[in-house]
């Protein structure tokens, strides 16, 4: 058998990048670099930094975009009830394995046997027998007795807990909605900014991700919402979650110690077909590229991370601290997007990303854009044609061709700004952006569109799926082949 590698990559990535912006990366000229780099869409963590730092970023993206002519999109990350341990008098203290802690809810600073949570509902939500994680799950607690605002817990597993430490809570559903009243006010600033995402934190089920819809419709913005997959009980409630929001995020980060960390690489699977079924994005985020906050090469282990996202049919892979905080901005940025190319283009030379077709089951009745969008990745198939051309007016279309992974790759057209950077999240699609007034003769766009991009030549073929539209009444759709001559 041969190997081959090298080989010719695909003119488009199909997975999209996503960098997080902070203090290693928040200069327009990094944004220009990180954007010739590769990078699809930003993210903004609303954690950390002021609203006047994140309103020069967002318009430093925008501009920069423009000016480069490139769909980039921003997703405002909020924060969510990201419960965290206080302040202790002596900035830290030791919890020995076998010995007991308590954790209160009064307004405190911790001291050697007592730690103190901001976080007031902790006593009530909280049962006998629940294990309480501290420090990215370093440390484990184990609830022994509950009175009132104090918690007594005995240590399983010791070490150094210092000030606002996070806590993770596997056992327990928190009571406490995962829109807080900072992400209210995050929200409404980041919507006022014009931002295309808004990915919402520790959602625990789809009340949770109809709250901010609400908010995001209240605000006359048409933002779309990344549901973070990253607690024990929104496993639960994923079909659901995933047919509120927009897109999801698999957060491996808090997953990974909500849940045994073995676990993670499964549900990643599971999660990326759930989304896949209901033609939303599926993001993988955290821990791609690690070591390379530091260095400047990636351990073998995450190049394989990112490989096996890319070939498990992921939309996007996300870059946090290595973008935000790392020495290497631009480089890690760029070895996502070789890591992406290579694996891409070998699948593309063993057939295309056939193994990525969805199975039915003969019984079950597809969705009519459903039906659409497998349709018109067989039809690319056996004609060998050069691209599929969507008129989208949301990006739901666009969200269903590109849900069935066709060979060839995806031209989105669409007079609506939004939806023009909402779509670069979208597995294997371009954006291009085209004034109402021109989408009248939608063959003779996609035609002269297909020869702008260079992405089919006289002689070849491609395909154009458009009147698709949500509401049964309007729609007729049709998928048509158009020769390029
Ligand atoms: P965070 O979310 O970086 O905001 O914590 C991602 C994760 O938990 O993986
Ligand atoms: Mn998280």
């Amino acid at each position: 058998m041969g190997i081959i590698t090298g080989n010719h990559w695909l003119m488009e990535r199909r997975t999209k990048v996503i960098a997080t912006l902070g203090p290693a990366s928040s200069t327009a000229e990094m944004i220009t670099q990180l954007i010739q780099a590769g990078t699809n869409l930003f993210r903004l963590n609303m954690s950390h930094g002021y609203h006047a730092e994140h309103q020069l970023n967002i318009e430093n993206i925008y501009k920069i975009a423009q000016a480069l002519d490139r769909p980039v999109a921003i997703l405002a990350d909020l924060c969510g009830p990201k419960i965290r341990v206080g302040r202790f008098a002596e900035g830290a203290i030791v919890l020995t394995a076998g010995e007991s802690v308590t954790i209160t809810t009064r307004d405190i600073l911790g001291e050697p046997g007592m730690i103190c949570s901001q976080y007031k509902a902790l006593a009530g939500d909280v049962a006998i027998g629940h294990t309480i994680l501290l420090a990215d799950g370093l440390m484990e607690l184990e609830v022994e007795a509950i009175e009132e605002t104090e918690i007594s817990c005995m240590v399983l597993q010791g070490g150094l807990l210092s000030d606002h430490k996070g806590m993770n809570l596997p056992d327990t559903d928190i009571s406490t909605p995962a829109l807080t009243d900072k992400d209210k006010q995050d929200a409404t600033f980041a919507l006022h900014c014009g931002v295309d995402y808004l990915a919402l934190s520790f959602v625990r089920d789809a009340s949770d991700v109809q709250q901010l819809k609400d908010l995001i419709k209240a605000a006359g913005s048409t933002a779309g919402i990344v549901a973070k997959i990253e607690r024990a009980e929104a496993l639960k409630h994923v079909s659901e979650i995933i047919q509120v929001a927009d897109a999801m995020m698999v957060a491996r980060g808090d997953l990974g110690v909500e849940l045994p960390p073995e676990q993670v690489p499964i549900i990643q699977q599971e999660l990326i077909l759930a989304a896949r079924m209901a033609h939303k994005p599926v993001i993988i985020a955290t821990q791609m590229m690690e070591s390379m906050i530091e260095n400047i090469r990636p351990t073998r282990a995450e190049v394989s991370d990112v490989s096996y996202a890319v070939a498990s049919g992921a939309d996007a892979v996300m870059l946090s601290a290595e973008t935000a905080t790392g020495l290497h901005p631009v480089a890690v940025v760029e070895m996502m997007d070789r890591v992406a190319r290579e694996t891409e283009s070998s699948m593309w030379h063993n057939g295309g990303f056939s193994s990525f077709s969805m199975q039915k089951t003969s019984k079950q009745e597809l969705s009519v854009s459903g039906a659409l969008a497998i349709s018109t990745a067989q039809i690319s198939r056996d004609l060998q044609i050069k691209s599929i051309f969507v008129i989208s007016e949301s990006g739901a279309s666009a969200a269903a061709v590109s849900s069935a992974r066709p060979t060839s790759p995806i031209v989105a057209i669409t007079s609506f700004e939004k939806t023009y950077r909402k779509m670069t999240l979208f597995w294997g699609v371009r954006s291009v952006f085209e004034r109402t007034d021109k989408i009248v003769n939608t063959a003779a766009l996609a035609k002269q569109w297909a020869r702008t991009l260079d992405v089919a030549k006289d002689g070849e073929r491609i395909l154009l799926m458009r009147w698709f539209h949500q509401d049964p009444e309007k729609s007729t759709p049709s998928i048509t082949v158009l020769n390029i001559v």
